[in-house]
């Protein structure tokens, strides 16, 4: 599996996909990336070094990625991202983190030392097919709530049962009230929710604009980022 990428388009950074301890929530309906969390904490600690160790700092700015929340990584990972940042001249994170770790963001910006911009698995503003269908665990209400705390949601498109005004309404949220977002495209994976290809054409389509979009990246496959497999 392929777990460090330079990303030179929108946003230019380096990406890594680092292994962490179980997603806190790990029963989302459409994941299977969870496979790749993981309880031996030596082994983590030195595939993520191996992999950090890559980073070169080139773009001064560092994602890090690990199939569920920032909170997750072991605590040894977290100490070596924030020496390299330091030491390479990292000025800005990615993280992303689950909704329940809400009221933990400051403590791990704090502990960074440097800004850290927070994403969020979002799915959907759709409060029903985001708990009912997705089964989420993230109980907000409105797309107000999760700008409080995060910098930039990740919307899931091109689910069987999704709607276009759903899909409309959650692009026209996330130009509202964030400055930067991710729309990935759902492929078929070993779990039982299906993509909906007519949906997904439609969407390609209708939203061929957002390629020049520069606060909203668009991920056709799960490997656009040039991370995972
Ligand atoms: S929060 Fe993320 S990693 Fe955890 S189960 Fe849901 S989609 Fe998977």
């Amino acid at each position: 599996m392929e777990r460090y990428n330079v990303i030179r388009e929108k946003n230019p950074r380096e990406i890594v996909l680092l292994k962490g301890f179980p997603c806190i929530w790990g029963k989302c309906a459409f994941c299977d990336y969870t496979d790749d969390n993981s309880r031996d904490e030596d082994e983590m600690l030195a595939l993520n070094s191996r992999i950090l160790s890559r980073v070169t700092g080139e773009k001064g700015v560092l994602e890090v990625i690990n199939s569920g929340s920032c909170f997750e990584l072991p605590e040894g990972t977290r100490e070596e991202i924030r020496r390299i940042a330091r030491e390479r001249g990292i000025r800005r994170l990615f993280f992303e983190s689950h909704w329940l770790y809400r009221k933990r963001l400051e403590e791990m910006r704090a502990y960074m030392g440097i800004p850290v911009t927070y994403k969020i698995g979002v799915e959907t503003f759709n409060h029903e097919f985001r708990e009912r269908v997705l089964n989420k665990h993230a109980g907000f209400k409105r797309p107000e709530e999760v700008a409080r705390y995060f910098d930039s949601p990740c919307i899931m498109v091109g689910i069987k049962g999704q709607t276009k005004e759903m899909i409309d309404y959650d692009i026209r949220m996330v130009k509202k009230h964030f400055r930067l977002g991710t729309v990935s495209v759902f492929t078929n994976n070993t779990t039982k929710i299906r993509q909906d290809p007519e949906l997904v054409k439609w969407f390609v389509r209708e939203y061929a604009w957002l390629r020049e979009d520069p606060s909203i990246e668009v991920l056709y496959e799960n490997t656009d980022f040039g991370v995972g497999d």
